[in-house]
């Protein structure tokens, strides 16, 4: 791939350029962007290939070399069909000149993280999270797990130790908090070796689990006891939440003049050597388990971020996007061996929730379509971390069910976030305490 790609020393880099790659126009929570190329133009790695449209929207770029071959609706990650880019991979892998700048100052550093085009992993342009904030939290929550299912802190510290430094700058943000998993005793190791500036230090959660996407308003609450209102942000009380490889992206955007076009990404279970590998944006799933050795036997589910909490996929044409942080490939025994058997009610599901539902429960009211109860009971403060699911002996799937109340509430009703503020666990004014 080239001395391009060889800034981390934690992480495999690939051996073999797949034939072509597909860069969905749409990897951010707004609009698609409006493509800069034509069918049969030449591109270069690096390059703009389009266009951000509004705000949520962010600049995607060509991760590698090639001839445009098409722009069609094709499948992506999130389960849609979404406009892409077809890029047909050349030999010669020429890049735009990356131009590394120094003395950068606020205005600049901002610049070059929209330009770069970094996006969150719950989808919203880096740029735009680090707006009108006086803390940042560095979510280092994840892990280099199955389950968690990405490549954490640990792989690359320094670099994202940088990167949050220039988040710092670039928002003007007074301090910053890197949270970290209790149990990542290395993470502990590694930070503490950094000598951290006084205004940057390390939170250990004193519950285990991964803050995953929707959870970005807990995390804020379990670290600084700040509330916010459902359908809030961590920005309502001027915090930023920010991942591992967003960070990563704006050190390699500052540093090294690159734009978001190579992700880390942990590939997990049935194939033959799971690794964590710096890939392409673009690069077709079934091309990167080739990568990996190739699938052991027949899949029988390949699932993106996280094994309980992630987007289970239809097709391994789907391409690696900026959101793409982990994928887990499970046999068809892993598949058949998840059968649910009736509840015991045991109440692990209630004990593990953060946010104080009682999954089975509502879990019940939702697989009898009795979404108005479910309601009721508070379904849409559900933050889908996906622990009620992990818990429970019984294998019952949880999580879906809840997930499954949630769309049909929010399909049914146009007010969610207004009507069921008042009864929030966070937020609440009047359960001060109540997580
Ligand atoms: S996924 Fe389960 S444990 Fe997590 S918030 Fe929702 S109900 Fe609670
Ligand atoms: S953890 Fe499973 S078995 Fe136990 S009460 Fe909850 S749903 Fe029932």
């Amino acid at each position: 791939m080239g001395s391009n790609y060889n800034t981390l020393e934690n992480i495999n880099f690939l051996k073999k350029l797949p034939e072509d790659v597909v860069i969905p126009l749409r990897q951010h929570k707004g609009a698609p962007c409006k493509p800069l190329v034509s069918v049969g133009d030449t591109v270069l790695a690096g390059q703009q290939i389009g266009e951000a449209v509004g705000p949520g929207s962010a600049p995607v770029h060509a991760s590698v070399s090639g001839t445009v071959a098409a722009i069609s609706e094709l499948p992506h990650p999130s389960g849609n069909k979404v406009p892409s880019i077809v890029i047909t991979v050349d030999e010669q892998q020429q890049s735009i000149e990356f131009n590394p700048l120094d003395n950068l100052d606020q205005s600049e550093i901002k610049q070059i993280i929209k330009d770069a085009g970094v996006v969150e992993i719950y989808g919203t342009p880096t740029c735009e999270v680090i707006e009108n904030i006086d803390t940042i939290i560095l979510n280092a929550t994840y892990e280099s797990s199955k389950i968690a299912g990405c490549v954490g802190i640990n792989f690359y510290s320094s670099q994202v130790y940088e990167g949050l430094k220039f988040l710092m700058k670039a928002s003007g943000a007074k301090r910053a908090i890197i949270a970290v998993n209790k149990n990542n005793k290395e993470a502990f190791r590694i930070l503490s070796n950094l000598n951290l500036q006084s205004n940057i230090r390390v939170v250990p959660l004193s519950i285990a689990y991964t803050y995953t996407t929707n959870m970005e308003n807990l995390l804020v609450y379990d670290i600084l006891g700040a509330r916010n209102q459902m359908g809030g942000t961590p920005q309502d009380v001027k915090v930023a939440v920010c991942g591992v490889n967003p960070t990563y992206e704006v050190y390699d955007a500052v540093v090294n003049g690159r734009p978001s076009m190579l992700m880390p990404v942990s590939v997990h279970g049935s194939v033959g050597n799971p690794q964590s590998i710096l890939v392409p944006v673009g690069m077709r799933f079934k091309d990167l388990f080739e990568e990996c050795g190739g699938y052991i036997g027949e899949p029988g589910k390949i699932i993106v971020n996280g094994l309980y909490t992630g987007i289970a996929q239809y097709t391994d044409e789907v391409p690696v996007v900026k959101q793409t942080a982990g994928i887990f490939i499970q046999s068809p025994s892993d598949v058949r061996s998840v059968q649910p058997v009736p509840c015991i009610n045991c109440a692990r599901c209630v004990d593990v929730c953060p946010v104080d539902m009682l999954p089975a429960r509502v879990a019940v009211l939702a697989d009898q379509g009795k979404f108005d109860e479910c309601r009721s009971m508070h379904v849409m403060n559900c933050v889908e971390c996906g622990l009620c699911t992990v818990a429970c002996p019984s294998k019952i799937p949880l999580l879906q069910l809840i997930k499954y109340a949630k769309v049909a509430i929010e399909r049914a009703y146009a007010d969610v976030a207004e009507k069921e503020s008042s009864n929030l666990t966070l937020g609440c004014a009047s359960c001060e305490g109540g997580i």
